[in-house]
């Protein structure tokens, strides 16, 4: 079995920055299941926070991260989220991300719940296009290894410890094993659980799936974040339409043109995205429609051409010049903000295992991910993971059960009388319809006790595409088992049979295989 320090899962933004850092420390390998540039990472538009600017400072991005938070930020993470922030834009500035600039400055975009214009971006909206053609290209000409086309499918350990992991070359359909010391999972998200999402087809959860599998403590799952705007036109991809739209004055109408946002709260166009979320939902059930619509016929042109190209040059592909045209959109899953429960380290339960990105779970989010947050995180806890790994210490497993009030395992359920076959398109049916922006406990049970049946109904994988439907359906039974658990409604997890905050939930839901 080849031999490396570190074996880091995924090329999105979390794996490639992880990688860089790594490589001053010893061998590296990156495996990825697709190409290197198949990950969420590169649709990313608005673009990453920090707190840059003037007027601006942690306390105040602290103060609008644990808002948006809704009672379950960690509030030790986002002090080390905002504070170490800026040091972190500088690396990427080093490694040439060329971040926009106005008056020779960085120049910074206002967001949905950002109390100050703190957003960096670059090429106007395609943000994240540029972090992957950046950072792939830093990797591309350096020494670290990487293995495209390759799948993770298991996670070795002996007496404890993380000792490799086994990768499918999806190519050849051999299996291979990686020895390593240190393990890092960054395999992003799984918003292909649903029918509209606005992720990459890669984003099928296998990171929880590999990590719930080997025994590691898995928390928050029952906060999937909507976007509210995703282009919603027949035949095309929901792409998303970023909120730096409406930061930028956009706004959202039904289809009698009444500007709509204000009846349901006071922040207008601007509120979080779960109150946009809902919002638009409940006007789309009004006028019975399956869209609303963005306004941005009232800005100049040029801003819209400047600062929305990539938006501006889709739209226009597919018939809707957002200059004169309004843009039909609806919600659509777009953030897991659960994961693999780790410290401030990166560490998961289970030594030698970290994991960062996506697929983690730092609890900087808490119920509700503040926008442009989240390629924040990305590289603020993968740093602190090379911080922890650089140092000649022996990696023992951390006790990681802070906020925890009890683990729980996914229990035995009644198989239902009338199951339909376990086929991807199903499966993300299901999860719009029962697991998605409102839920309830007659939905949630119906959705817990298909995806049971289909996890005992499916055979061992053998390629990509069975390896990706049983981690969904691991991943999918994580999130509706928690959602039905949280008897309240916050952050993005909105309960129609309890409507309201509850202080008696005012703690975290953690499962793991081990649980009693
Ligand atoms: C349309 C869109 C717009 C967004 N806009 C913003 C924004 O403006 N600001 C912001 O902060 N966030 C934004 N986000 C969220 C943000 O982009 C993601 O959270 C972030 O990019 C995730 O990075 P990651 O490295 O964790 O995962 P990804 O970039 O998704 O990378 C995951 C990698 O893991 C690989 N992988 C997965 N499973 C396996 C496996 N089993 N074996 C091998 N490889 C595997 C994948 O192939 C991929 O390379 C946006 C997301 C989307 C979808």
């Amino acid at each position: 079995m080849k031999q490396y320090d570190y074996v880091i899962v995924g090329s999105g933004i979390a794996g490639l920055y992880t990688a860089l850092l790594a490589k001053e420390h010893g061998s590296v390998l990156v495996i990825t299941k697709g190409s290197m540039d198949d990950c969420n990472t590169k649709y990313a538009q608005g673009g990453i926070a920090a707190p840059i600017g003037r007027g601006d400072s942690p306390e105040l991005h602290f103060e609008d991260t644990i808002a948006a938070g809704d009672g379950l930020c960690d509030e030790e993470m986002v002090r080390i989220l905002v504070n170490e922030a800026t040091d972190c834009i500088g690396d990427l500035v080093n490694l040439g991300m060329p971040f926009d600039t106005l008056d020779g400055e960085i120049a910074l975009a206002r967001e949905a719940a950002h109390s100050v214009p703190r957003i960096l971006h670059a090429g106007g909206d395609a943000t994240g296009e540029h972090i992957e053609v950046t950072l792939s290209n830093q990797v591309r000409s350096s020494k670290i290894q990487v293995l495209e086309d390759s799948l993770a499918t298991k996670i070795l350990i002996e007496k404890g410890t993380v000792k490799g992991v086994e990768v499918l070359d999806c190519r050849t359909g051999s299996i291979e094993e990686f020895g390593c010391r240190f393990l890092i999972l960054a395999t992003g998200g799984a918003g292909q659980l649903f029918k509209f999402t606005t992720n990459s087809d890669v984003a099928t959860g296998d990171g929880i799936a590999l990590a719930f599998n080997a025994g590691a403590a898995i928390t928050d799952m029952e906060f999937y974040q909507f976007h509210p705007t995703a282009l919603r036109l027949p035949k095309v991809i929901p792409f998303l339409i970023s909120e730096a739209v409406r930061g930028e004055g956009g706004i959202l109408r039904n289809i009698e043109g009444h500007p709509f946002m204000p009846d349901y709260t006071p922040d207008g166009d601007l509120a979080p995205r779960d109150i946009v979320a809902r919002s638009i939902l409940y006007e789309m059930d009004k006028t019975g429609l399956d869209k609303v619509f963005i306004d941005v016929t009232h800005l100049p042109p040029r801003t819209i051409t400047t600062r929305f190209p990539h938006i501006y040059r889709f739209c226009l592909k597919h018939g809707i010049d957002i200059t004169k045209d309004l843009i039909p959109v609806a919600p659509a899953a777009h953030y897991m903000i659960g994961g693999i429960k780790t410290n401030s380290w990166g560490e998961t339960n289970i030594a030698g295992l970290f994991a960062c990105g996506e697929t983690a779970c730092t609890a900087v989010h808490g119920a509700n991910r503040l926008a442009s947050n989240s390629l924040l995180e990305a590289v603020v806890f993968s740093k602190r993971i090379i911080k922890k790994t650089s140092k000649k210490v022996k990696i023992k497993a951390p006790a990681t059960d802070q906020g925890a009030k009890v683990y729980h395992s996914l229990s035995q359920r009644q198989a239902p009388q009338a199951v339909p076959a376990p086929r991807l398109s199903a499966l993300q049916t299901l999860h719009r319809d029962k697991v998605g922006i409102i839920r309830n406990k007659k939905g949630l049970t119906q959705a817990a006790d298909i995806l049971a049946a289909w996890q005992k109904s499916l055979p061992q994988p053998t390629d990509r595409p069975s390896y990706e439907l049983s981690n969904l359906i691991l991943t999918g039974r994580l999130v509706t088992e928690a959602a039905l658990l949280r008897e309240d409604s916050r952050g993005t997890h909105f309960r129609s049979d309890f409507p309201q905050n509850s202080s008696q939930w005012q703690h975290h839901i953690v499962f793991a295989k081990w649980a009693q």
